[in-house]
């Protein structure tokens, strides 16, 4: 059989950047779908990352840059995979690309449209914590450095018939704003498909115990990034919600949805070591900061993470109570949380009774579970993959084929195969490029 030497990548996250950086530098076409106006994934919402405490978008922002310049990419923004049919070495893909209104051409990235659009809408990328324009750019460092006008939210084209607003268009020197474009359907012809698409945060609302949605100074893990990030809502300040004080104390709770019989059986991997980092962080901004991490077991597998989790306790005099939170209530007079738990490792002369205790805190971070993405089901159905019993993508035979799927021709890297730190997704991503060019060469 004639292998088609072209890949699809579908997911832009980390994991899929560097497939395709890789492939591409192979000599590969590369075809990469990314469902969101732009490339980048949940690495470009962190802060730092752990354990070297790297400006997270300094890192990724080069390779965003890499992958959408590289001669061999061609990069599919804003579309979704229709339909997948074929097999290795020859699939065809249907993608749709959905209207973006404005002319990628033409648009220059200034933001006079944005300036003027009226429609202010809560903004995904700061996890609703300020609001974005109905015309926007999803953050600063966006690849491509294009406008998206959100169909659901814009004047013009939810109330079309009045013909009220078009103020962008006016706005917009370059003449960019295209109210007519449509969607569109391309269809590719590919050798082999590689899946990348990633993690959601569980949503911990349903876990009343913890108050999340309930009470205002509890706030989850990916709030947190983007309340410490210096291009944040805050400015990078870590001012509470309630009433935009800065806490004196800081709770962070683990495990919370995962490791759990109720939610989710397995270990979402990387929350132990975020917590830590987030903690180091809260201690940088402000040194006299109190820090408590609530966990199950710390788990500090990776190298140089264990002298990190000492370093937070040493350095930092970051608290680390063995216990998992019963409850969280409120101080009504303070809006301070007040975490419910029972400290296990003390011994019995220590605490006798093991009587549950409580401890009022500035602040608390949920550390919630990390699930596959909510298209993940839809997008493994079209490819025929089966997936394990927690969602994630199942690998037949992880000891000697770690990312090769149950189709031939389709394989899976970074967080949508299993919970992974970015260097993990990294090796994974390079890994897939490596089992790709075997196929498409003709040895697999
Ligand atoms: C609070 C928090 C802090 C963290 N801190 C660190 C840290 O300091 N260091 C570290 O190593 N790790 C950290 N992580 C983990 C890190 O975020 C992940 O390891 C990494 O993002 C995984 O990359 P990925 O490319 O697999 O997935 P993602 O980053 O989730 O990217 C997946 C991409 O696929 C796209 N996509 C999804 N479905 C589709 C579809 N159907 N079609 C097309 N596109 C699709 C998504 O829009 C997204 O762009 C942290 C995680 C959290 C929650």
């Amino acid at each position: 059989m004639k292998r088609k030497k072209a890949v699809l990548v579908i997911g832009a996250g980390i994991a899929g950047i560097q497939a395709s950086i890789d492939l591409a530098n192979m000599g590969f076409r590369v075809h990469l779908v990314e469902r969101t106006p732009s490339i980048g994934g949940r690495m470009a919402q962190l802060d730092k990352t752990f354990p070297t405490n790297d400006c997270s978008i300094c890192i990724l922002a080069p390779k965003m840059i890499e992958c959408a310049g590289h001669e061999n990419v061609n990069l599919l923004t804003y579309s979704e995979v229709l339909e997948v049919k074929g097999q290795a070495g020859d699939f065809r893909v249907k993608v749709l690309k959905k209207p973006r209104y404005v002319d990628v051409d033409k648009c220059t990235g200034c933001g006079e449209c944005v300036e003027k659009c009226p429609r202010r809408v809560p903004n995904e990328f700061n996890v609703g914590l300020d609001k974005r324009k109905a015309i926007y750019l999803p953050f600063p460092q966006a690849v491509p450095r294009k406008m998206t006008i959100d169909e659901e939210n814009c004047l013009y084209l939810t109330a079309r018939e009045k013909g009220r607003c078009r103020l962008c268009e006016q706005a917009c020197q370059a003449g960019a704003i295209d109210f007519e474009q449509k969607e569109e359907t391309v269809t590719l012809r590919v050798g082999a498909i590689v899946l990348a698409t990633g993690f959601d945060p569980y949503d911990p609302t349903p876990l009343k115990e913890y108050g999340y949605g309930q009470l205002a100074n509890v706030i989850t893990g990916l709030e947190y990034e983007r309340l410490i990030s210096a291009s944040g809502p805050t400015g990078g300040e870590l001012r509470r919600p309630s009433d935009g004080k800065v806490p004196d104390t800081l709770a962070f709770i683990q495990c919370v949805g995962s490791r759990d019989v109720h939610h989710n059986l397995y270990c979402s991997s990387v929350c132990c070591m975020h917590a830590t980092k987030e903690a180091i962080l809260a201690n940088e901004h402000y040194p006299n900061l109190k820090t408590f991490i609530f966990y199950t077991d710390v788990r500090a597998v990776g190298k140089r993470f264990q002298e990190y989790i000492t370093r937070a306790r040493q350095e930092y005099g970051v608290a680390y109570v063995r216990g998992r939170p019963g409850k969280i209530t409120e101080n009504p007079e303070t809006g301070n949380p007040i975490v419910w738990y029972d400290e296990t490792v003390l011994t019995e002369a220590e605490d006798p009774v093991r009587r549950a205790t409580s401890m009022e805190v500035g602040l608390v971070v949920l550390c919630q579970a990390l699930i596959p993405h909510s298209s993940h089901r839809e997008i493994a159905e079209k490819l025929g993959l089966k997936l394990d019993e927690a969602g994630f993508v199942d690998i037949p035979d992880r000891l000697s084929h770690p990312v090769d799927t149950n189709v031939p021709g389709v394989f899976a890297c970074g967080f949508c195969q299993t919970p992974q730190d970015i260097p993990d997704s990294v090796i994974q991503a390079s890994g897939v490029a490596a089992r790709v060019a075997e196929l498409l060469s003709g040895s697999l």
